[in-house]
């Protein structure tokens, strides 16, 4: 059936300027990595997607190795284009990242010219794209020198291929290290992208927020709900169709009495606030104006909607704050 997005797509989500650039993305962005491998029904990521352009989600976060197989996601994200939103091109932001394991021998990972240059040519093929808004070093190499690699993302920028470089997995030295060779470069740092949620700050105590601000970039930040681990989803048991069941990312390990607990207790603040634990999640990693987005997975419809929605609600006082830390660091 012909696929024609809602209307109204940009009038409810809010969209915030990534670091010093022009570009603005939408404060929750759609990730890729899980729900859109070969195991999944072709229908539901349709979708999940078309959802998601519906609700002014612009943002699709690919990376070279989502699936599984890794490389399952770029096609199937590229069928999706293709068939739905071929129209909409300028009107969606998609990115992808190299770095780690994507193919045998030397060549086929980490931080290389080679390797970033080619594996984003294979990314192009199987999108069915003939650049990508974004494209990411998706973990540091500590073997290969900063220069090449952030000369590589420079490169492809120059022969058309991404519109904009982002880093992921950098420490904050690493990140203001690679954002000045870009500046020298003429290609600036567009984003970087770590993990963050209420149970995991290392950016926190890295005060990745300040370099960042700094060197005029953005920041995304992947997993804000711990993989489901923050959300009602592990309240009542491990259903069989959740990650922990499907996948080798989470296991039945992280679900421990101590981290049960404090599910427990800030599900109940949640509920005070007339709100999902998802969308307390989502709505204290939003917090700090410079974070630009979160990427969020969601293996259904439903999910998607449920965490668009909490930007319906997203201001939380100094008390809630404060009752957060409490129980998410005792
Ligand atoms: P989340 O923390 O958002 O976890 C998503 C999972 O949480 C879903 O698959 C689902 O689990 C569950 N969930 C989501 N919403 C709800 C809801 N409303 N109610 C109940 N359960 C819910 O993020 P991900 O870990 O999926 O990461 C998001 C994206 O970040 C990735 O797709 C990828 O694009 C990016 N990423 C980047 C990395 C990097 O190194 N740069 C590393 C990891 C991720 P279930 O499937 O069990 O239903």
């Amino acid at each position: 059936m012909t696929y024609t997005p809602a209307n109204d797509r940009y009038q409810t989500m809010t969209y915030r300027r990534a670091g010093r650039s022009g570009l603005r993305l939408p404060a929750i962005s759609l990730g890729l990595w899980h729900n859109f491998g070969e195991g999944r029904p072709a229908e539901r990521q349709r979708a999940i997607v078309r959802r998601a352009f519906d609700l002014g989600v612009t943002h699709f976060d690919l990376a070279n190795n989502y699936g599984p197989p890794p490389g399952s996601a770029e096609t199937a994200f590229g069928a999706i284009l293709g068939s739905d939103l071929a129209h909409h091109r300028d009107e969606i932001v998609v990115s992808t990242k190299a770095g780690y394991h994507m193919w045998g021998g030397p060549y086929g990972e980490w931080g290389s010219r080679k390797h970033l240059v080619s594996s984003l040519d294979q990314s192009l093929r199987r999108l069915n794209l003939d650049y990508v808004d974004v494209f990411y070093h998706h973990r540091p190499d500590p073997d290969t020198p900063l220069e090449e690699t952030m000369g590589a993302l420079d490169a492809v920028v120059r022969a058309g291929k991404a519109l904009y470089v982002g880093i992921s997995n950098y420490s904050a030295e690493q990140t203001s290290r690679a954002a000045a060779v870009l500046q020298d470069l003429g290609t600036p740092l567009l984003l970087h992208q770590p993990s963050y949620s209420i149970l995991n700050r290392w950016i926190e105590k890295d005060r990745l927020l300040d370099t960042l601000a700094q060197a005029g970039a953005g920041c995304i930040a992947f997993s804000p709900l711990q993989q489901g681990l923050l959300t009602d989803r592990y309240l009542g048991g491990i259903p069989d169709d959740s990650r922990v069941r499907t996948s080798t990312f989470l296991n039945e390990s992280d679900l421990n009495t101590r981290t049960m607990g404090r599910i427990h207790a800030l599900n109940d603040i949640a509920k005070r606030r007339g709100q999902s634990l998802a969308q307390l999640a989502l709505a204290w990693a939003l917090r700090d104006e410079r974070m630009t987005s979160l990427i969020i997975g969601a293996s259904s419809v439903e999910q998607l909607e449920a965490n668009v929605a909490a930007l319906d609600k997203p201001h939380l006082s100094a008390e809630e704050l404060g009752e957060i830390d409490a129980t998410a660091l005792d």
